[in-house]
């Protein structure tokens, strides 16, 4: 089963939280156990798990990766985004989460992000469910 998670992005950097939306579509699959496939088809953007009980967490990775890799560094890429790229590429742009009883096998505080590096835009997320 493969379906579509559309996001709209509001800002240049900002992260999505898609947890619920992933199980929704792990429920509607009625895939009991077995593996989620969460993919990004996008070069500046990317999906991690982290903590979603406090947002100040999101917000130190976002920080922490824009001192790390500053928007007005000395980049070759004529477009102007390659802060994007290197973040999408740090970040990755997949992951895979086991299926147990139905739903996400996620820790208690973890939470599924989207990464937005290059917003606003919309954007997509696709979702693999394998029983
Ligand atoms: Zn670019």
């Amino acid at each position: 089963m493969l379906k579509t998670i559309n996001i709209r992005t509001n800002s240049r950097v900002e992260f999505i939280d898609i947890t619920d939306d992933v199980n929704r579509l792990v429920r509607d699959s009625g895939v009991k156990d077995g593996i989620c496939c969460i993919y990004v088809p996008h070069t500046t953007a990317g999906i991690t798990i982290n903590e979603g009980a406090d947002p100040s967490v999101q917000r130190d990775i976002q920080r922490s990766l824009s001192r790390l890799i500053p928007f007005d560094g000395d980049y070759s890429h004529a477009e102007g985004n390659s802060p994007a790229h290197i973040k999408s590429s740090l970040t990755g742009v997949s992951t895979s989460v086991i299926i147990e009883g139905g739903r996400l096998m996620l820790g208690t505080w973890q939470s599924v992000f989207f990464c937005e590096f290059d917003g606003p835009r919309s954007r997509k997320v696709v979702v693999k469910i394998v029983g």
